[in-house]
């Protein structure tokens, strides 16, 4: 079967980072590093971390009390994922009075800015986004109460007034079309929201590049990715919409041979937070079909 890969499949710049940072602070497992939730949602990958001694420790939402175990051997530093976290969290994990790094994707750091700086100016902020991933309650902390958080046109039509000064950013994985969608309508209910579109360019890059796959005659779409990955699950959304059978998996494991049997092409894309050695062998595995 011939199998036509995404060109942006697979870790974006951020997780790169976050995970480039974990593991300069591990030193190849000299030192033990907590990441507050894990680093990325990838069970495969994190088991791969754990072997150099990265812990993932507290849980998704970054709001539980860490449980540190600490070796007398070595040192231990408490490293932040991707995705950010508040100014009360950050407060809460610097208390701890370990080593501290920050792995949070720039890209995230920008949003947070903004919902910062607009809140102080006496803005409302209306986040695009859901409200229970780490990212977004990690925005939530930067405007003080005074933002909102929608995923629909019903979340939108609940809002109160909100005055003149009401601004809007998006969580950085969703969809841009939505993003479009919501922003139109927000703007009908107050005139002068001041609209920024915080999706970032890898996201946007991956959804093209499915789209693409579509266009390139992919006659159905493999999505590899965790099932808790918020970027995956989009991405299987986004194949679905666009009439192609779609298979989210997380590994090579995941594939039968039978649901492939009447198709000549097979597209394939990935989350932002799947290795480059998963990717690898489903393709090989599809190719073999
Ligand atoms: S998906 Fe975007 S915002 Fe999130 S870590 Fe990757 S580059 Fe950064």
């Amino acid at each position: 079967m011939k199998v036509i890969r995404a060109k942006s499949a697979g870790f974006c710049w951020g997780v790169e980072r976050a995970i480039q940072v974990a593991r300069e602070e591990s030193d190849g497992g000299k030192r033990t590093v907590f990441t507050d939730g894990p680093l990325i949602h990838n069970s495969q990958m994190m088991d791969a971390l754990g072997q150099e001694d990265i812990r993932e420790v507290g849980d998704y939402k970054s709001s539980k009390d860490l449980q540190l175990e600490e070796s007398s051997e070595k040192s231990s530093v408490v490293v932040v994922r991707a995705h950010g976290i508040s100014p009360q969290r950050r407060n809460y994990l610097k208390s701890l009075g370990l080593p501290f790094r920050d792995g949070t994707c720039p890209d995230v750091g920008i949003i947070a800015g903004k919902v910062k700086s607009h809140a102080e100016k006496g803005f409302f902020v209306v986040i695009f986004g859901d409200p229970e991933h780490p990212e977004v309650i990690g925005l939530l902390g930067y405007a003080k109460g005074r933002a909102y958080v929608i995923s629909s046109v019903q979340d939108l039509n609940q809002l109160p007034d909100l005055g003149e000064k009401v601004a809007m950013v998006s969580q950085s994985t969703m969809f841009t079309n939505e993003f479009n969608r919501l922003s139109l309508l927000l703007k009908e209910k107050y005139p002068h929201l001041i609209v920024f579109d915080t999706i970032c360019g890898a996201t946007k890059e991956r959804q093209s590049d499915l789209i693409d796959l579509v266009q390139n005659g992919a006659e159905a779409i493999v999505v590899i990715g965790g099932k808790h990955s918020a970027n995956t699950r989009k991405l299987a959304k986004l194949a679905a919409s666009h009439n192609r059978p779609t298979f989210h998996i997380e590994t090579a494991n995941d594939l039968s041979p039978e649901d492939f049997e009447k198709f000549s092409s097979v597209g394939v894309t990935a989350g932002a937070s799947t290795p480059e050695f998963i990717i690898r062998s489903v393709c090989d595995k599809l190719e073999n079909y």
